[in-house]
């Protein structure tokens, strides 16, 4: 109770700070899906993030108890914008699919974001600390276990806000053209990142970096065996590229709950695949 109440009154407050502050550091981080993204990063004035029109509440429904696996009825409610996006009707859902067809509702921020207790490659605060709680409690199992293996897995990059991603993108259409932008970044509410169920992790052995070499590293090949078992998947695989839509990306799992990760490992298919959804 109490350490909710502080994570409340945390998070009141690092909204307040990060209106008016710029020039955190922040760590090396991979835009998983962009190298632009990377170079971003060099430059911090992106992580000032502007501000701030007051932000659409997601739905209060919290749906995360709901198990039904069965994809087709989750998404009946989903609806085609104007410009032919399938816009997620619940992104609450534990088994919401984003991709370059499939965006969350604009604005969307998860209610009940926290710090999973893992180890970091940085220090400091920063946003993509976080997790939606019931990814962040399974990342902790996950983190524990693997540890008992000899494994020394860090966190590199969790939640970003469409705020963020939406600064990320349009900096990169004033710098590279919107072609290029389009091609490279996510646009806003196209970012798995933005559901808070994404990680992206990493090892010393390869400085942190997300990067394929990750997957030889030996907590590369432990993650790719056993993530499953605490209900994430490696959401990009290799040689699905065409279906995802993004380069194989050992480093990035996505939390879906442990029936449907099963499901996905077994098979060694894709979310898109698992759901019905491939483009
Ligand atoms: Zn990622």
């Amino acid at each position: 109770m109490a350490m909710k109440k502080i994570g409340i009154i945390t998070l009141i407050i690092i909204t307040f700070l990060s209106a008016c502050q710029s020039n955190e550091t922040s760590p090396k981080e991979s835009t998983d899906n962009s190298t632009i993204e990377k170079e971003l990063n060099k430059k911090e004035s992106i992580d000032d993030v502007p501000n701030d029109e007051a932000k659409d509440q997601a739905s209060d429904e919290t749906s995360e108890q709901k198990d039904n696996i069965n994809g087709e009825q989750e998404k009946k409610e989903d609806y085609v914008n104007e410009d032919g996006i399938v816009v997620i009707s619940d992104p609450n859902d534990i088994h919401l699919v984003v991709n370059k067809q499939r965006k969350l509702p604009d604005g969307y921020e998860p209610e009940d974001l926290v710090v999973p207790n893992v180890p970091f490659s940085f220090d400091e605060w920063n946003e993509k600390k976080q997790m939606r709680e019931v990814a962040a409690k399974a990342m902790e199992k996950l983190f524990a276990e693997s540890a008992k293996q000899g494994m020394e897995l860090v966190a590199v990059s969790g939640y970003r806000s469409f705020e963020r991603q939406k600064a990320i993108y349009n900096y990169n259409v004033e710098t590279q053209g919107l072609e290029h932008a389009q091609k490279y970044s996510a646009m806003p509410g196209h970012s798995e990142h933005q559901t808070g169920l994404t990680m992206d992790v990493s090892a010393a052995t390869v400085a942190f970096s997300l990067e394929e070499d990750f997957r030889q590293t030996k907590e590369g090949e432990w993650l790719e065996k056993h993530a499953h078992e605490y209900g994430f998947i490696i959401r990009y695989p290799k040689g699905k590229e065409e279906i995802t839509g993004y380069s194989y990306e050992p480093w990035h799992i996505r939390y879906v709950g442990k029936d449907v990760a099963k499901e996905i490992y077994e098979q060694q298919i894709t979310l898109e695949e698992f759901f019905n959804l491939v483009p």
